[in-house]
């Protein structure tokens, strides 16, 4: 593990399967002439099967957007990063990586900038030039270029290349996250954009954005991207410390920069979230637990939806032609369920509202029961208690009863948690918490769109 742990920084020779990775060194290491005599994929195979589970469990590469993607939804994380199963890029995306590139030609000196010409010429060269299963048709191929263009010209005239001191373009750079807990290393990758040196000798961190939105100032406070990138950078350069350092990001479709400055204990509270997320994973996969999916209005912007456990049905559902195949049971149990279900809460409203009436009349004819041909209904004064424990006490605590009533509760169990130090956190969950998972039912009557009406993966 050791050996794995010290190696890591250098010369990946990487199967990143299951979020792991290895050096060229460690494998070589391990066995130092397999390697030679097999093909690389046979000889990782046969690496990856001798090597110790705990191995495999413990070390991990990732970067910030895999780690985003798995708090995102899980299911997601799985399909991108341990199925690695290959996903068409949304127009966004790959629209973003025109945009990224022609920048990055920009600001490259050689010996004089590119003019803004020529800078929206390398993004017409790049850029496709007819449609293709990205940009499908040519308006919409159109309308990307058009506001590539548009992006490119507003950014060149407001910020002039000869105007900046440029550091380093699309900077990769490499975090090393030692897990106390378990003696695992990890390593936390990322690239950013630019990186500058400004007049009064500080240093500035630009990520681009070709997002629409524009975040609030806190978001950007406690952006984790850019808490992660200052931590990168101060790795790599220690001398731009966080009171010579500004993390921006830069809204291109607006032109607006949002900037901010990072404490060195925002780059703790990173890091710790970071291994809190990576540790999540990897008991995950040791657990061989599952991955759940979780639903929200990204799916549509998913590429894996039509694999997704939480949406495969109905792709399935409107692929099967019902004049085909007769309907499969599933259909007419779920028909009957979301039936009951509606008419459930149907009856539960009009109920509220029958007693209320009920009451009312009680109330208003000083009667205590109303009868019908099916029964009666009666009225009860049910008593409610409501206790000031603050009273209590004084009152319990001088005859040293205050303690038994004292019982453990949940609730403040889960609120102490989030205070309590690491390992004592770890001790209560390893020790005292029972942790059992079932499967409930959650019904919604909301009528969904079908694939074919919600638009293709944006
Ligand atoms: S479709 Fe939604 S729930 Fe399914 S993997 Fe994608 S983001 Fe997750």
């Amino acid at each position: 593990m050791r050996l794995l742990a010290r190696l890591l920084h250098s010369h990946y020779y990487l199967k990143r399967s299951s979020g792991v990775c290895l050096s060229r060194k460690a494998v070589q290491g391990l066995d130092p002439y397999l390697h030679l005599l097999m093909p690389r994929t046979n000889f990782l195979n046969a690496l990856y099967t001798s090597l110790s589970s705990e191995i495999l469990q413990t070390a991990m590469r990732t970067s910030y957007s895999a780690l985003q993607t798995y708090t995102q939804c899980p299911q997601k994380y799985k399909f991108q990063e341990i199925d690695r199963i290959p996903a068409k890029k949304s127009k966004e995306a790959v629209f973003g990586t025109y945009v990224h590139s022609a920048l990055n030609f920009m600001f490259k000196q050689t010996p004089l900038f590119p003019t803004v010409e020529e800078t929206c010429g390398h993004f017409r060269i790049n850029f496709p030039a007819s449609p293709n299963d990205v940009f499908e048709t040519e308006a919409i191929r159109k309308a990307y270029f058009d506001e590539g263009v548009r992006i490119l010209k507003s950014f060149y005239k407001k910020n002039p290349p000869w105007n900046f001191s440029v550091l380093g373009l699309e900077t990769r750079f490499e975090v090393i996250l030692e897990d106390e807990k378990n003696s695992a290393t990890h390593i936390l990758a990322g690239k950013i954009d630019r990186i500058d040196k400004l007049s009064d000798g500080t240093y500035e961190i630009i990520d681009y954005k070709t997002a629409k939105r524009l975040p609030s100032q806190e978001a950007v406070d406690s952006d984790l991207q850019l808490s992660l990138y200052a931590l990168g950078v101060q790795k790599k350069w220690p001398h731009m410390s966080s009171e010579n350092l500004k993390v921006s990001l830069y809204f291109l479709k607006h032109q607006e920069k949002l900037s901010s400055l990072r404490t060195p204990d925002s780059g703790q509270r990173v890091l710790r979230n970071a291994l809190e997320t990576i540790s999540e994973i990897s008991t995950r996969t040791a657990g061989n637990k599952q991955f759940e999916p979780m639903p929200s209005a990204l799916c549509d912007y998913c590429p894996y939806k039509p694999l997704c456990p939480a949406w495969k049905h109905l792709y399935r559902k409107r692929a099967t032609n019902p004049t085909d195949s007769a309907p499969l049971p599933i259909d007419d149990i779920t028909k009957e369920y979301l039936a009951l279900k509606k008419e459930d809460q149907k009856n539960g409203k009009r109920m509220d509202e029958l007693q209320a009436k009920i009451k009312e009349y009680m109330e208003r004819e000083g009667v205590t029961r109303v009868f019908g041909d099916e029964g009666y209904i009666s009225r009860s004064v049910q008593t409610r208690h409501s206790y000031r424990f603050d009273k209590i006490r004084e009152i319990l605590e001088p005859i040293g009863k205050w303690k038994d009533i004292l019982d453990a509760d949940e609730k403040k169990l889960r609120s102490l948690m989030k205070e309590l130090p690491e390992e004592t956190r770890q001790k209560l969950i390893l020790y005292g918490i029972e942790t059992r998972e079932f499967i409930a039912l959650k019904v919604s009557l909301k009528k969904i769109k079908s694939p074919e009406e919600v638009s293709p993966a944006q």
